[in-house]
């Protein structure tokens, strides 16, 4: 038997409804802060990946879908949706329709990780890409959408972590402090540790052995390094976040280790999800545009995973959308009206009603017990003495009423959801 692949999985018809439902969510909240929805291919040429994240992340460096086509061309699966975003915004030159593009998206993305709880090869994510302002209150303004996001899907037991990173020039002061600091203690650190010494060493904030950890716990922290400009700004983000009413924890140690990251970092996290506990993360990264061949432009953003937040979701038993029913099913009393039966159905759904028909000569019973199952309305019998007088028998299921109308006179039963 052919299975779906390792760290794939497949979204079946009930769970898919939890799916829109939080997709419809995302859209209305991005909707109501002004965002507009872009959406970019699933493939990209390996370069922009490359560049745009940084050859010493995991992602680029261990973790991409990375393929050659018949043509010989390099081409990646996308892992996450920023490169993406930054490259369509310069090729569309987006910066010169408008100054300020505030985008967002909800798309697959894919990552070849070692699968676990709330970890998958192919993922889902939606997030945010504010292309054109440097102030901090464009930052608070994408923590609290998530924030808003994750709430208004029931979530409670969150914890909103934020730091600052500053400018290159004040993280290259701060990484000389830190390679000082952990310099007579390389030998006590893992192996993938004593590698992120030498190539990507804030990265060493993201382990999660216990021996590291309690190494960086003492370490000098990067606040005490920062920027002028960067405090402010830092400032302007909790005291924007404060005025929001969203709770929040400076937590030093949140460097993300992507390159073109600066100034504000944030994540979320939850506490219902064991070990993967990051629902969303995302930051300021002013260099990035540039880096990738576009004039100067600063920019500020979030990806939050969906299958985790689902997770938390389930875990903290929190929203349970209102699944679907229908607005009728139409029981065939005498199997030879079959094709009228047919025939309203069509005139039904043209009409937007929700519409169920039984196409296999079932009993009544058998017919009545999928009108429940699908958790009809009503139900409309065709057949009997009412269908002699010219009429159906419309059954409220909630009510139990029921009532005669006649068979031409769809615009009443429209009627009846005002449709
Ligand atoms: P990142 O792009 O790595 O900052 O991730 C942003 C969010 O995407 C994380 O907080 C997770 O919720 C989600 N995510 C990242 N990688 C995976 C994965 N392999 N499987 C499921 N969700 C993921």
């Amino acid at each position: 038997m052919i299975r779906a692949i390792t760290g794939t999985k497949d979204i079946l018809p009930n769970d898919v409804i939890k799916w829109t439902y939080l997709e419809q969510l995302v859209k209305e909240i991005f909707t109501n802060f002004n965002y507009k929805e872009i959406r970019t291919p699933i493939f990209e040429e390996t370069q922009l990946f490359a560049r745009g994240i940084g050859e010493e992340t995991d992602i680029v460096g261990k973790e991409m879908y990375t393929f050659s086509d018949r043509s010989g061309t390099s081409l990646t699966l996308k892992p996450e949706m920023t490169a993406s975003v930054v490259r369509a915004f310069i090729e569309h030159s987006l910066g010169k329709l408008q100054t300020l593009n505030k985008l967002f998206y909800i798309s697959p993305m894919f990552r070849q990780e070692k699968p676990q709880a709330g970890r998958f090869r192919q993922f889902h994510q939606f997030g945010a890409e504010v292309l054109g302002s440097d102030s901090p209150l464009a930052d608070a303004e994408v923590i609290i959408i998530a924030y808003r996001i994750l709430v208004s899907l029931g979530l409670k037991d969150l914890r909103v972590k934020i730091n600052s990173i500053g400018i290159p020039s004040a993280r290259e002061n701060y990484k000389t402090v830190l390679r000082n600091y952990l310099k007579d203690k390389l030998p006590d650190l893992t192996e993938e540790s004593k590698v992120r010494f030498e190539k990507n060493i804030l990265r060493i904030f993201d382990s999660k052995a216990e021996n590291d950890i309690k190494i960086m716990q003492n370490a000098p922290i990067i606040t005490d390094y920062l920027d002028e400009q960067s405090l402010s700004d830092f400032q302007v983000v909790k005291e924007a976040l404060n005025s929001a009413g969203i709770p929040f924890e400076v937590d030093p140690s949140l460097v993300r280790g992507l390159d073109y990251y600066t100034k504000t970092t944030f994540e979320i996290v939850s506490g219902k999800v064991g070990s993967q506990s990051a629902l969303c993360g995302g930051g300021r990264y002013d260099l990035l545009i540039n880096e990738l061949g576009g004039t100067d432009t600063p920019a500020v953003g979030f990806a939050a995973g969906i299958e985790r937040i689902l997770l938390a979701c389930e875990n903290e038993n929190a929203f349970t959308p209102d699944d679907s029913s229908i607005d009728f099913y139409i029981v065939v009393i005498e199997k030879n009206l079959d094709k009228e039966a047919f025939r309203l159905s069509c005139l039904l759904r043209e009409n937007r009603i929700i519409t169920e028909i039984d196409y296999s000569a079932r009993s009544v019973k058998a017919q009545m017990r999928e009108a429940n199952k699908f958790k009809a309305k009503f139900v409309l019998f065709i057949g009997g003495d009412e269908y002699k007088e010219g009429c159906f028998n419309i059954k409220n299921m909630e009510t139990g009423d029921q009532k005669k109308v006649p068979i031409n006179d769809i615009s009443s039963i429209c009627a009846m959801f005002n449709k």
